[in-house]
């Protein structure tokens, strides 16, 4: 706390992860001779610069750029970037704490990191996104490499802002190096797949989780937070499994359509028009509730995939009452510690952030593989990889959970296990 002041999401990522390991400890007692608590959990290398660009009146704006390199034990750090007017080293540091864990269990070769702007990419042109990203790029290029640091995309960070970025990158170093950056556009060394990824793998992770009751997502009702990448493709998947979403939400309010969400449609508003729910609701028919709290709404199962610390204990105990079965995190953090406490007293199924939404930074592996071997593979391929990956890690959890005697536990199990596997490295790398 001393070392890292006013980081209060930090702190907080780093207390759910700590409170799940005394029995480790007591296990491996060789890992707090190594300080390895301490050394997870001090970053590598943390980079803020400054970002200046010029908007479409001539203005000179400055942001501030942030990269944190946490741990490359694993692999090259790899995390994405966020765009939002909320970020601040506090909230950088906590993605990249998460990802070291989350990318451990994806039983891939990636380490952890994370970075973003303070820049709020809502409400600007085309134009000022470039020279926004141009000049995060002209900083950010001198730390990031394939073997380096592979950053992706985050909130307010898609394919337009991958794209800016990536050509800026070749640009400054004169090399088309496709692994430095995932989340790449398909004609210039994308992977198919990686859109949907997180969303798909929150759902594919959420089923694993109920097939253990004898249950699934069919004849379910879902609701899934937010309306971006991971909330959209969360829905598509959803609904592909026989559930009925009923609503989605932005940061103006949550809209309600109990036929089920038109995913066809919500795609054409958000990632064509870049428009809000609100006007989803107002093509469709649909109910907006501006302002609303959409963890009002009931459902068998809760997907929230919008942003940290959304889902509060009042909302928990709401869809407690309201017989939910299920709930796994899309979005990082997004409930708060005492909403996990009252989902796990309650016997709801719950799937912490760094299991369930691993699937997006999976399949960005997947990517880097395709790149390295300059090839790309079908649709079918990568989903079936992706597929494997989330059960794997299901897998993982629920037997590390079991093994130290907190059955269907997936927080314990998934903190445990992406724990055990870094820790176990970084004592083999020595003292570095
Ligand atoms: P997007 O920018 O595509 O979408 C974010 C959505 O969440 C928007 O609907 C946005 O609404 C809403 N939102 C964001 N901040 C807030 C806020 N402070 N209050 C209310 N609503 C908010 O981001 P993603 O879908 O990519 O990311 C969503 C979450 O998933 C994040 O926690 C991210 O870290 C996590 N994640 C993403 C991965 C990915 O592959 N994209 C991988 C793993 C995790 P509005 O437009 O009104 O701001």
């Amino acid at each position: 706390l001393r070392r890292n002041p006013g980081e209060a999401e930090f702190h907080q990522a780093v207390r759910e992860v700590f409170d799940s390991l005394a029995p480790v400890l007591v296990k491996r007692p060789e890992y707090t001779d190594a300080a390895v608590l301490q050394r997870i959990c001090e970053p590598e290398r943390q980079i803020i610069f400054r970002v200046p660009w010029v908007d479409d009146k001539g203005q000179v704006q400055i942001n501030r750029g942030f990269r944190v390199e946490f741990n490359s034990a694993l692999g090259p750090y790899k995390g994405g970037l966020r765009f939002h007017p909320s970020v601040y080293l506090g909230i950088i540091k906590f993605l990249g704490f998460e990802q070291i864990f989350k990318n451990s269990l994806t039983g891939m070769p990636i380490g952890g990191g994370k970075g973003g702007s303070d820049f709020d990419p809502r409400g600007k042109s085309d134009a000022e996104v470039m020279r926004f990203c141009q000049s995060f790029m002209t900083e950010l290029y001198r730390h990031i490499g394939e073997h380096t640091d592979v950053p992706a995309g985050d909130i307010g960070v898609g394919g337009r802002e991958i794209g800016y970025l990536f050509g800026q990158y070749k640009r400054i170093t004169n090399r088309y190096e496709s692994g430095v950056l995932t989340g790449k556009g398909l004609s210039w060394g994308g992977s198919l797949v990686r859109t949907e990824a997180t969303g798909y793998g929150t759902v594919i992770f959420a089923n694993e989780m109920l097939k253990t009751r004898n249950d699934s997502f069919d004849g379910k009702r879902v609701v899934v937070s937010g309306s971006g990448n991971v909330a959209i493709y969360a829905a598509q998947k959803a609904q592909q499994l026989g559930a009925t979403v009923v609503a989605l939400s932005d940061s103006s309010g949550y809209i309600l359509d109990e036929q089920g969400i038109d995913v066809d449609l919500i795609k054409q508003v958000k990632e064509v028009e870049r428009g809000r729910v609100s006007d989803y609701a107002d093509r469709r028919g649909a109910t907006f509730v501006a302002k609303g709290n959409i963890w009002d709404v009931s459902a068998d199962i809760a997907l929230p995939c919008a942003t940290q610390n959304e889902l509060d204990a009042a909302s928990a105990q709401k869809l407690i009452e309201s017989g939910v079965k299920a709930v796994a995190e899309g979005a990082n953090m997004p409930c708060t510690p005492d909403a996990v406490s009252l989902f796990q007293d309650a016997g709801v199924l719950f799937g912490p952030g760094k299991a369930a939404n691993a699937g997006g930074v999976a399949t960005s592996a997947l990517e880097m593989q395709q790149n390295a071997s300059r090839d790309s593979w079908s649709f079918e391929h990568t989903e079936a990889r992706l597929h494997t990956i989330m059960a794997n890690i299901h897998k993982n959890c629920a037997t590390t959970a079991d093994e130290y005697g907190q059955p269907s536990n997936y927080v314990a199990g998934a903190n445990i296990a992406g724990f055990t596997k870094v820790a176990d490295a970084i004592l083999a790398l020595g003292v570095i």
